[in-house]
């Protein structure tokens, strides 16, 4: 049997909502491309009817294939294992809530097919809300100048990436998988492409805030050591200032008659020293948890069901 063209990765969790409509538009796009193409959809522990819609759909369209994971391990790592498992000379990722339109595969085939190895959205206009708008913005821009890696501004994970960049990413032996950021480390040739990003079709995000903080700050600490240069930069300040006053300090004591008062002034920087530290301390631990992720050498996902798919795990 040949290889699908084209795989479409699709993570799900509890996107009963959605799926009737993205299976529609989607299968529309893809037969539009006449060549073959397979949907990976790759549940991650959705507790809705998820699973069995997409089982219902693959009973009527071989296309149609699922991945189970054994429990919902996020979104990256969703990802990570539909990147595993797909067979497509390209692979285009996508969230299957509609917000990452059907419609761009098009572009992204095309850019593709004019030898451009990684083809990206932008998103040019968001529908989220001033706030979150303006938050996703910020990130992007203070993530672009703390990495080290170009990674681009305002793409998310909604790509085609050709079979050499996946079989890369799927080499690398990292735990931590900020996939955009990945994605633009290993290079070749990479274009963006201006998109809308609507709002979603139905149903309430998935990802809570506290989630979306997460996955900015691993995106940050997997591309930076800038933070720990901060702290150092921070003692290395802290330390001159306190040489300094004490300089201040003695010169007053040996040449003036007057005494310094000061419980407050005493206090205040012992607790500004005590912050200091803690912050230092702080941006320290979350390296260290993260090298001792890697250490733990755990597995990113658990399959529990595979259907269709050839490299079973
Ligand atoms: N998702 C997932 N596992 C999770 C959270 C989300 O597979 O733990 C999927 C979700 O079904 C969707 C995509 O990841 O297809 C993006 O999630 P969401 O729309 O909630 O994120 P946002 O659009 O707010 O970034
Ligand atoms: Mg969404």
């Amino acid at each position: 049997m040949v290889g699908p063209v084209f795989s479409v990765v699709l993570p799900i969790y509890n996107e009963q909502e959605n799926l009737p409509e993205l299976y529609r538009r989607l299968t529309d796009v893809m037969q539009g491309l006449a060549q073959p193409y397979e949907l990976v959809f790759v549940d991650d522990g959705s507790r809705d009817d998820s699973v069995k819609m997409i089982k219902d759909l693959r009973a009527g369209d071989e296309a149609v294939k699922l991945v189970a994971l054994s429990r919902n391990f996020g979104h990256q790592p969703a990802v990570s294992a539909g990147l595993a498992l797909a067979a497509g000379q390209a692979v285009i990722v996508m969230d299957s809530d509609l917000q990452d339109s059907p419609d761009v595969i098009p572009m992204f085939v095309q850019k593709w097919r004019e030898g451009y190895q990684v083809v990206y959205a932008i998103r040019q206009t968001r529908h989220e809300g001033m706030l979150k708008n303006f938050a996703y913005r910020l990130f992007y821009r203070i993530l672009k100048h703390l990495s080290e890696t170009e990674i681009p501004v305002d793409s998310g994970d909604f790509s085609l990436m050709d079979r050499r960049v996946v079989d890369l990413i799927n080499r690398l032996p990292e735990k931590t998988r900020y996939i955009r950021g990945l994605r633009a480390w290993v290079g070749f040739k990479q274009t963006g492409v201006l998109v809308d990003r609507p709002s979603r079709h139905a149903g309430a995000p998935k990802y809570t805030l506290y989630r979306l903080i997460l996955l900015a700050l691993s995106g940050v600490i997997s591309f930076s050591v800038i933070p720990l240069r901060f702290a150092t930069g921070l003692g290395v300040l802290v330390s001159f200032l306190s040489f300094a006053s004490i300089i201040v300090i003695v010169a007053i004591r040996l040449f003036t008659t007057l005494s310094i008062p000061g419980f407050a002034a005493t206090a205040s920087i012992l607790l500004f020293l005590g912050g200091v530290q803690l912050l230092t301390v702080g941006i320290l631990g979350e390296y260290v948890g993260r090298i001792f992720d890697e250490v733990k050498g755990r597995p990113l996902f658990i399959v529990s069901e595979a259907l269709g798919l050839e490299n079973d795990r």
